[in-house]
């Protein structure tokens, strides 16, 4: 004999139905075959509701069987033949009439007990199983409807029955041993048993994979396939991880965990019937018959993966007994399990600090109130000797799970799995590692769940590439040559990096896309500005809601409140890259702050571009420091905008005055949008300060000195203002470049940094004459240098040359640091 499964989707419109009988009918014919069936899909819900509608005096209750009368009888018609549909029609009407009377009685009480919500769900089995057995007879097939309520006893536990095995096999067995039952196909309702009173019991959401097992134990079949929506068991719940994989084989004990953990895919208590009897059980796709789906059985498939399975369980709370007087109290443990028991409240993990201090226990979040007033009652003279304090209870928890038989064997698996959740910023409640090595279970809040779940799945099935989430801020000149550049590699860093690059959100001063599959590069120009509109607060709100894992924040801003940002994202392990230069020459107080948020929730934080656009300058000064060296002086041209405004000013002789050189800077991209930030030194000072920063001393903007070369009418007034004011001061620029010029120099904005006898760090920035013997002499076009003196580099410099300014090599540093920060 052979047991099939059908589950709620697999039975829940006519067209699954309909497939049904397909697999059914050429099942068949090889052995007599038990057919166990769920409700239609989403029925056994609103049997519940409508129970409680019904038991609140509410007339709607009416139009709700209205509603499930519609469906089955579309079924029925849909399934049946014209001239077939007679008798099924009628046998539905009869149960909708039981139905109507039966919650006349509720809606009359006002009463809804657990057993007559046990009564009121199991219409939804009798309905479809009664419906596909009429469509099976009118296929010919020589079949017959059983009872399960008849052949299966449980206890009185309304709603969670517990089956009396012994006594349902001899009633499953006698019932086949009669030769007047003999049949090709029986099809019966799954769920629904029957107490010793004979009142209608039922096995607990999700039962009818357990009625399947009931009798496939009880038949001895030599299989039990559980039909369902998905092709097998997969490493996650498909719903949760995109990336979910097929297992095509898997032991019951890791089978078991998987549910017992959350998997909804196999009721939990389903495994243990078929283990015993040594039944193979598979699962598998009634929407894709042909896929051979998962086998469970004794032994596990030997592969790479040293864990099978991820799943959680949602809407737990913690409930913790702490007090230094717990160790004196004798028989603690079981009186606490005791008073939960008693209420029969279960148990989902106990952790116990080994001081013996605490332990926590986990339970479904609706028992948390009865479990206060029990273990509080239980403890009460402990608690007003203060030798405990009263039960300590956290909220929206949620438990995850890493289920495989081989982690026994490998040692490293929980550092790996606590050192992914520590990575994304995914905080550890309570941790339990079951002895026998099967699974390792954390508690952690509900709103990490989904992201847990899938840096776990990424760490310990996902080989093939690590995905990073980026969020952009800014979409001007940078940041659309950053979004096309990312583009064009997408292909490139998932082949050699192993690197999957999803831009997720791109925001503006205006508009907020996100999407969270990844936003369609060829078009975000469009769809950012039909996007939605926010401020940078709302963008970093939804970055945070999001909580996706290995997120990234790109700040291709010059914006102060884009940069105040950071505190909130570092301190959620969201990882930040930035050419804004706004944070990190912010207060020293302020830039180690963020610096040390990065250490502290392991995101990076990175801002090479902050100085000399994309040249390796920051990550070099890096190397150096961490490597043991010392670095005693620096000394460069930090300024592309200004270095290009002097190498195209020739004093006036070529026609253009020097405004007119600022403007061609400004227009070509490569100043700041005010450009004084640039021409009055600041942005130069900014760079400097950095790099004395790196280099480990902690400046401020102060402690600067700037030899500035802009008159100080200059900086009154607005941009345009400053424009007039340069061709105004024409003279002065003029007289600038005759005097190096005399001397057969050229004029470039130097910065200096040097550690003095004390071993303070000293910094100015100033224009000066720079003789053709200089190493800053052939700074063409935008170009910076940074020289380098160090303990390893005492007179001849290590050198840094190449264009300093430029959306396209600003975008290019911001690219490579966000590559750096997905590999971190
Ligand atoms: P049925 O109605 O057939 O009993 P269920 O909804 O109870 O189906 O179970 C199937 C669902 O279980 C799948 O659609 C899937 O979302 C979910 N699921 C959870 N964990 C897993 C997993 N590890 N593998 C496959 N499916 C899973
Ligand atoms: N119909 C029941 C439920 O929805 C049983 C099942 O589908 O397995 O919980
Ligand atoms: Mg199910």
């Amino acid at each position: 004999m052979q047991v099939l499964k059908f589950g709620g989707s697999s039975v829940g419109t006519t067209d699954a139905i309909s497939k049904v009988i397909a697999i059914v009918k050429e099942r068949v014919q090889k052995t007599p075959t038990i057919v166990v069936v769920s409700a239609m899909s989403g029925v056994t819900d609103q049997f519940i509701l409508l129970g409680q509608t019904a038991a609140q005096g509410n007339e709607a209750y009416q139009t709700m069987i209205q509603s499930l009368a519609q469906k089955h009888e579309n079924a029925v018609l849909a399934l049946l033949l014209s001239t077939q549909q007679a008798s099924a029609l009628s046998m539905v009407k009869e149960l909708i009439q039981e139905i109507q009377s039966f919650c006349a009685t509720i809606f009359n009480e006002r009463t809804l007990t657990l057993r007559m919500q046990d009564c009121l769900m199991s219409y939804g089995e009798i309905l479809s199983s009664k419906i596909i057995a009429a469509a099976f007879e009118a296929e010919g097939l020589d079949q017959v409807w059983l009872d399960s309520r008849k052949l299966i006893k449980t206890n009185s536990a309304y709603t969670s029955a517990v089956v009396d095995r012994a006594l349902t096999n001899q009633t499953i067995q006698a019932y086949f041993a009669n030769s007047a039952n003999q049949h090709a196909l029986y099809i019966a309702p799954g769920f629904i048993a029957s107490n010793a009173e004979g009142h209608t019991t039922t096995l607990g959401r999700g039962g009818s994979d357990y009625t399947g097992a009931i009798y496939a134990a009880a038949v001895q079949a030599d299989v039990l396939e559980i039909w369902t929506d998905v092709s097998g068991i997969m490493t996650a719940d498909p719903r949760m991880v995109h990336n979910a994989k097929e297992i095509p084989r898997i032991s019951y004990q890791e089978a078991m965990e998987l549910s017992h953990f959350g998997a909804k895919i196999i009721y939990p208590p389903t495994i243990l019937p078929v283990m015993h009897a040594h039944i193979p059980l598979w699962i598998k796709n009634t929407f894709e018959p042909e896929h051979k789906g998962t086998l469970i059985e004794n032994e596990s498939s030997i592969d790479n993966n040293t864990i099978r399975g991820i799943s959680s369980i949602k809407d737990i709370c913690l409930l913790s007994l702490e007090g230094a007087g717990m160790v004196a109290i004798p028989g603690f443990a079981k009186r606490l399990f005791d008073a939960l028991t008693k209420k029969q409240i279960s148990i989902l993990l106990i952790t116990q600090s080994s001081s013996e201090h605490s332990i926590s226990v986990g339970v479904s979040v609706q028992d948390t109130h009865l479990a206060k007033i029990a273990v509080d009652a239980e403890f009460e003279e402990e608690i007003n000797a203060q030798l405990l304090e009263p039960l300590i209870i956290e909220k929206d928890l949620s438990i995850i799970a890493i289920v495989g038989a081989q982690m026994r064997n490998h040692p490293g698996i929980s550092g790996k799995m606590f050192g992914v959740l520590g990575r994304n910023g995914i905080n550890v409640s309570a941790i339990v590692q079951g002895s026998s090595e099967k699974n390792i279970t954390a508690v952690i809040a509900a709103k990490d769940v989904r992201k847990a779940i899938n840096v776990l799945h990424e760490a310990f099935f996902e080989t093939t590439y690590k995905q990073v989430n980026v969020y952009m801020a800014g979409a001007g000149n940078v940041g659309g040559k950053l979004i096309d550049q990312i583009n064009k590699q997408v292909p490139f860093l998932q082949s050699t990096l192993r690197l999957q690059i999803n831009i997720v959100g791109i925001a503006n001063s205006k508009n907020q896309l996100i999407n969270l599959d990844g936003i369609d590069l060829n078009h975000w120009r469009d769809q950012l500005s039909a996007a939605p509109k926010g401020n940078i607060n709302d963008y970093v709100t939804a970055i945070l809601d999001n909580n996706l894992r290995n997120s990234i924040f790109v700040d291709v801003t010059a914006h102060a409140t884009v940069a105040d940002s950071y505190v909130q994202l570092l301190s959620k392990a969201v990882s930040v890259v930035a050419c804004n230069k706004i944070a990190c020459s912010s207060p020293y107080a302020h830039y180690a702050k963020l610096k040390s948020l990065a250490r502290n929730y392991n995101a990076a934080f990175l801002f090479e571009t902050n100085v000399g656009a994309s040249l390796p300058i920051i990550g070099t000064l890096n190397d150096l420091i961490r490597s043991g060296d010392k670095v005693n002086k620096i000394e460069a041209v930090l300024s592309g905008t200004l270095n290009f405004v002097f190498n195209n000013y020739e004093g006036g002789k070529d026609g253009k005055s020097f405004a007119q050189v600022v403007r061609q800077a400004q227009d070509e991209g490569y100043t700041e949008p005010d450009p004084r930030l640039d021409l009055g030194g600041t942005d130069v000072m900014r760079k400097v300060m950095i790099l004395a920063r790196e280099a480990g001393h902690p400046l401020e903007m102060e402690d600067i000195m700037n030899e500035s070369f802009l008159p100080a009418s200059c900086f009154n007034g607005s941009v345009a203002d400053f424009y007039n004011e340069m061709e105004k001061q024409e003279v002065h620029f003029k007289k600038l470049y005759a005097a190096a010029a005399e001397s057969g120099c050229k004029l470039k904005f130097v910065a200096k940094f040097e550690i003095d006898v004390n071993g303070q760090g000293l910094a100015k920035v100033g224009l000066q004459h720079i003789q053709p013997s200089s190493d800053f002499y052939h700074l063409y076009g935008k170009d910076n240098l940074v020289l380098f003196y160090s303990d390893r580099y005492p007179e001849l410099p290590m050198v840094i040359k190449g264009a300093g300014a430029g959306a396209d090599v600003t975008a290019s540093g911001v690219f490579a640091d966000i590559i750096r920060a997905a590999r971190a």
